[in-house]
């Protein structure tokens, strides 16, 4: 799970007020990109986004991210992490990006989750 730690890192350079969120997109154990949620919305209009969620940073900037594996950790204000599955549009748009799973913070232990994408 060692690359939570790097979405987490990410989280932190959220502006989010509620909810600061980082994603890290891994690909042969190398981190390819990454990005964090912002209330801006800097997405194609065809997702529809009224703001930018991590995931779809950490795509947008990435190459090939094809066989990839999706890291996504929720930060709250105390530092502690919380529920970061990724939503039905990020989970929609990291499958046709062929990003096979995604792993995800939860708030209770062992306080990660994964999902098949
Ligand atoms: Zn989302």
């Amino acid at each position: 799970m060692k690359h939570l730690i790097h979405a987490r890192k990410e989280a932190v350079k959220s502006h989010h007020e509620r909810a600061k969120v980082g994603a890290v997109i891994v690909k042969g154990g190398a981190i390819i990109g990454k990005g964090f949620n912002s209330p801006k919305y800097i997405g194609k209009g065809e997702y529809g986004y009224t703001s930018t969620h991590a995931e779809l940073s950490a795509l947008l900037h990435t190459n090939k991210p094809k066989g990839g594996v999706c890291y996504v950790f929720r930060m709250l204000k105390n530092s502690l992490p919380a529920m970061a599955k990724p939503c039905m549009k990020c989970q929609t748009l990291l499958r046709h990006a062929g990003i096979k799973k995604a792993y995800y913070t939860t708030s209770i232990p062992p306080f990660f989750g994964v999902i098949k994408l």
